[in-house]
């Protein structure tokens, strides 16, 4: 398809770019052809990332919520405690590859950018990570573990300051040190060929859970959930089940504070066709092609675009996409919490958050997989906060 998600996806960005674009897409082919580079990517996977995550069977959520059974893709137990590291890794190891001495990245929550300065610190880059200024403040325990790992990290003050704003800072950069400088998405999202590569280093989170699945049940699953930001860890779960026509796929988008209100992150819920980061995509943004606000609880989640290939596998009925509000999540928090005794991240909750609406309605022998995208510790003080405002509420 060459990137064009059948009208989606594309290369919507400055001339001084393509070329940058071309090489990147021809040198990204030939190393995933590459079993010396794939041997490499693997290696880490496995002894630096701590690969593979198990597929834990949450006997207790599944007992209490009397259905279907669950299980718990834990990408939580990743270093850095979150997917991201899959994808930022593989991307380290083609700029090294290229050459590159530098890296950019953008950050929202600041997880892209721990991982990425992280992976820039092991394989000895320079790295350079743009985060809005706002979220600086609002995750600034992460700003100092970048800093510690020796990236810089550049405030953006454009805008909202917040992702959407860092990413254009991050690509201006870019094209401003196209010949040293790798830049490092940290989503499925972006010109060609990053959604691609992207969902390509992202999808052994789906390999490894086709396989644990048959071996344990015999089966594939019913359902697969995962929480949709930009989209990158429910691509990388959902791509190798999308031949699959009896695995229903379903996204959760961060439903804020409700869909019919303006705070919400709900892009294919309420998103229009348009074009963002070099992409066609859906967008939240007005009739003149604004970008609006986004906002949720969830920092990794509040994202005004979605990766191209959701929105055509969407348009053909592949996958389905759901919302969660900030209160169901927080309460698919607590729940997990409670009874797996396993602290996720607060976009994993939203997807928790719904396999609490769908495994009472389905029999006991259906088969869901949550993927537990990230831990919860960089949630901590948001869930303290929220707490607190609504026991004054009672
Ligand atoms: C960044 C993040 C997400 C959302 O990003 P996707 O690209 O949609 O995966 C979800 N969960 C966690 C833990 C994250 O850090």
């Amino acid at each position: 398809m060459n990137g064009k998600f059948n009208g989606f996806g594309g290369q919507y960005v400055p001339e001084k770019l393509m070329n940058a674009l071309i090489e990147l897409e021809k040198e990204f082919y030939k190393a995933s052809k590459d079993e010396v580079f794939m041997e490499e990517y693997r290696y880490y996977l496995k002894d630096y990332v701590g690969r593979p995550t198990s597929l834990y069977y949450a006997d207790n959520m599944s007992k209490t919520l009397g259905g279907a059974k669950i299980y718990l893709k834990r990408e939580d137990l990743n270093h850095t405690g979150a997917h991201k590291i899959n994808n930022a890794l593989g991307q380290v190891l083609l700029a090294k590859r290229m050459g590159k001495k530098k890296i950019i990245a953008e950050t929202g929550a600041g997880q892209h950018g721990v991982a990425t300065a992280t992976v820039a610190a092991k394989f000895n880059m320079q790295c350079e990570v743009f985060m809005g200024e706002e979220d600086m403040h609002r995750q600034s325990l992460n700003v100092k573990k970048m800093e510690m790992l020796g990236a810089k990290v550049t405030a953006v003050t454009s805008g909202s300051k917040t992702l959407s704003n860092a990413v254009d800072e991050a690509i201006s950069s870019w094209v401003a040190n196209v010949e040293d400088a790798f830049y490092i998405i940290g989503s499925v999202v972006g010109p060609h060929p990053y959604p691609t590569m992207v969902r390509d280093f992202q999808r052994v989170i789906g390999d490894e859970a086709r396989k644990q699945v048959l071996d344990r049940e015999g089966r594939l699953p019913d359902y697969i959930l995962a929480p949709v930001g930009g989209g990158s860890n429910s691509m990388g779960i959902f791509y190798p089940f999308i031949e699959d026509k009896n695995v229903k796929l379903i996204g959760v988008e961060a439903g804020g504070l409700g869909v019919e209100t303006a705070y919400n992150a709900a892009t294919m819920e309420k998103g229009r066709k348009g074009i963002i980061h070099g992409m066609m995509t859906y967008v939240l943004r007005d009739e003149a092609g604004d970008v609006l606000p986004v906002y949720s609880i969830s920092a990794g989640l509040d994202y005004p675009g979605v990766g191209p290939e959701h929105a055509y596998l969407r348009d053909v009925s592949r996958t389905s996409y759901v919302s969660i509000t900030d209160k169901e999540a927080i309460e698919g928090f607590h729940f997990i919490t409670k009874e797996e005794g396993i602290i996720p991240a607060l976009e994993s909750a939203h997807a928790i958050a719904y396999a609490m609406k769908l495994a009472p309605i389905l029999d006991k022998d259906k088969i869901i997989i949550v993927n537990l995208s990230g831990r919860g510790d960089k949630d901590m003080d948001t869930i303290i906060e929220f707490d607190k405002l609504s026991s004054n509420n009672d």
